[in-house]
């Protein structure tokens, strides 16, 4: 398998992310991408599969967002008090960003949340053959598991890569955060329009301050922005509405 050796490309890493992998976290990274071209054979987990693809659009991308977090180097201004030890990731499809970021720290618990049974029964066999005992994994939609008591307010950090418009993934993620945690959404492009819409979304979910960090991704220069949200006050009881709800009649 030669050729399907993931590039290290530790100068790109430290000079975009400000941290790099150790040689564990290298190897972690090729038997997550063996494993998941393995699972592509069955499930329909991603039509990115070449070496440098896999790098760029699942490792770099999924590490960007939590690079704050990551590198002393980097900071937003309100994340000071934000100690972290329990992440979701809603959606994970195959594991994205779930699983790079859970080998990029291994101290946080990470919940992967997704609604389709086949991905998940595959990520959990994935993250045990990895040995990455921090990684659990929850079949469901995130509108039930929103109102679940051992999920709800629970989470000090939520991401959600490539799930929908923004107002869904915040419905879908402000309730599971505690009160001072950070919702990481993961955009390409983001519009004034966006934001404003955003803003409206989050009056009732809890939502206080966003922030916007922009990037290219540095290999393609494909257009990336994560947008972060402070959770500021306990989401109403009512949110998330039931199921399909909240794609159907978005907040905002
Ligand atoms: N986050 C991954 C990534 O960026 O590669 C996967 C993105 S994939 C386009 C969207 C995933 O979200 C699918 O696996 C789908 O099953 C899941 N999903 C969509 N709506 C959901 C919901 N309401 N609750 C839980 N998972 C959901």
């Amino acid at each position: 398998m030669t050729d399907s050796l993931l590039p290290a490309s530790l100068e790109l890493w430290q000079s975009t992310v400000q941290w790099q992998p150790n040689e564990a976290q290298q190897q972690l990274f090729q038997q997550l991408y063996e494993g998941v071209v393995r699972g592509n054979q069955q499930l329909n987990l991603t039509r990115i599969t070449t070496p440098e693809e896999f790098w760029e659009k699942h490792l770099w991308d999924s590490l960007y967002g939590v690079a704050p977090w990551l590198s002393e180097a980097l900071s937003l201004p309100w994340q000071e008090a934000l100690e972290i030890r329990s992440v979701i990731d809603i959606g994970t499809g195959g594991g994205f960003p779930g699983l790079p970021v859970a080998i990029a720290n291994p101290s946080w618990t990470m919940t992967c949340l997704d609604s389709t049974r086949k991905k998940i029964a595959f990520l959990a066999e994935l993250s045990q053959a990895l040995g990455l005992p921090q990684v659990q994994t929850v079949a469901d939609r995130a509108e039930q598991v929103g109102h679940q008591l051992q999920h709800r307010e629970a989470y000090d950090l939520a991401l959600i890569r490539a799930v929908g418009p923004a107002a869904v993934c915040a419905e879908y993620a402000l309730p599971l955060l505690k009160v001072g945690g950070v919702a990481v959404l993961y955009r390409g492009q983001w519009t004034d329009l966006e934001e404003k819409g955003l803003r409206q979304a989050l009056k009732p979910l809890g939502g206080g301050a966003i922030q916007v960090r922009a990037a290219t991704t540095p290999l393609s220069q494909g257009m990336r922005h994560c947008v972060y949200i402070a959770k500021k006050r306990p989401t109403a009881e009512e949110f998330p509405r039931p199921a399909g709800i909240p794609t159907k009649q978005p907040l905002g």
